[in-house]
């Protein structure tokens, strides 16, 4: 079945004791169990599963190709599940550009337990001259925020697998609508379900989907149910609805960035434009082989500083200035203000997160905006 079928019916199903067409929100911690001490039900206690997360970890599965998913109640803690589950004194390569909450993670909880390294993990020698023996993981995060680079995931994935090394995408920036990593090679993909998944900003999540079902991927079903960073019923009930218009959002979100990026690219006011869809991009090609389409993320640089970039975004009306992604309102963000003393994004980047309003409008903002 195609993506935007799936999308509407594998996590749904119609409650055979009522008729309803949506599946019931069940927010019931605890699950009756049989006199013999059974559960028929496959439920015994929220924490371990829940009819909503099923639901969700079911859609999710299918949606990225994957065999099976585990849903928790952040990006973050699924970030954190995957660090977990390696033995201390593991080393992992991720990218010099990544979500820096997770780089952060990493360089704070991390620190002395695993091992790691942030380099370009699209120069093929320097991340050879990377890997040691005790390397357990790739890390990729593509495109990534917020420079937008692109890695190669089958590259990455031949190099790892020939060393017995996995490989996790952070898919979030593509949605599985313009990327499937599994089908590239990776073992696991990894997303922060607060962004295009919710699709509204209004709530917080994250997930993991497996290649294989395996002792590692059992690992992380322990540390979900153990740990216990789940996602409450009623998020997951709310993504399995907002999941269902996902290819269509996506496609409003991808017209508006493509759009946005070669207005901007032609501003005289404007240094750069960063995204996968411009034949500009360094990455174009490794794009366009691997993504089906190039998503709603973009940054730009000003010419004029950090100053101009910060005249610019508050001359805006209708971008909102916050951070996160993924909404139906587009969102812009002086990004290495965001990220805090150790940033390295250019100070007169902005980035935004192209939204589901009408393009000419958006032109027309930024238009004014940048005068
Ligand atoms: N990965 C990427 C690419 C992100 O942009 C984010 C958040 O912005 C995360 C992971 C973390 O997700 P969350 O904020 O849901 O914990």
């Amino acid at each position: 079945m195609k993506i935007e079928t799936i999308a509407i019916h594998a996590g749904n199903h119609t409650d055979k004791s009522t008729g309803a067409v949506v599946q019931p929100l069940v927010q019931s911690t605890t699950f009756e169990r049989n006199k013999d001490g059974g559960f028929t039900s496959g439920y015994s206690y929220s924490r371990a599963a829940n009819p909503n997360r099923t639901a969700l970890e079911t859609v999710l599965a299918k949606l990225e190709q994957g065999v099976d998913a585990a849903a928790f109640s952040s990006g973050n803690a699924a970030g954190m599940a995957v660090f977990q589950s390696l033995q201390p004194g593991t080393h992992i390569i991720a990218p010099d550009d990544m979500y820096h909450g997770l780089r952060n993670q990493l360089k704070t909880l991390f620190a002395g337990i695993l091992e790691f390294d942030f380099i370009d993990i699209n120069n093929q020698e320097v991340l050879n001259a990377h890997i040691k023996p005790n390397t357990g993981l790739m890390w990729i995060e593509t495109p990534s925020n917020p420079l937008l680079k692109v890695t190669d995931i089958k590259k990455v994935v031949g190099i790892a697998h020939a060393k017995g090394i996995k490989v996790v995408c952070d898919n979030t920036f593509a949605t599985p609508v313009c990327q499937l990593p599994i089908l590239l090679g990776a073992d696991m993909v990894m997303h922060s379900s607060t962004k295009y998944f919710g699709g509204h900003s209004d709530l917080t999540g994250g997930v993991l989907i497996t290649a294989e079902d395996n002792d590692w991927w059992r690992k992380i079903h322990t540390i979900q149910e153990m740990g216990g960073a789940i996602p409450s019923p009623f998020d997951c009930y709310m993504l399995v609805r907002s999941l269902k218009t996902l290819p269509y959002r996506m496609r409003g979100h991808i017209n508006n960035a493509q759009l946005l990026t070669e207005f901007l690219s032609v501003h005289p006011k404007v240094e750069q434009v960063l995204y996968p869809g411009l034949p500009l991009h360094p990455q174009y090609e490794i794009a366009k082989d691997q993504m089906l389409a190039f998503g709603g993320m973009f940054s730009f640089c000003l010419k004029g500083g950090e100053a101009e970039a910060k005249r610019v975004i508050n001359a805006l009306k209708l971008f909102t200035r916050a951070t996160s992604l993924g909404g139906v309102e587009s969102l812009i963000e002086h990004r290495a203000s965001v990220e805090g003393p150790d940033t390295k994004t250019p100070f007169n980047l902005l980035r935004v997160s192209a939204g589901l309003e009408h393009i000419d409008d958006l032109i027309d903002d930024l238009q004014q905006a940048l005068g």
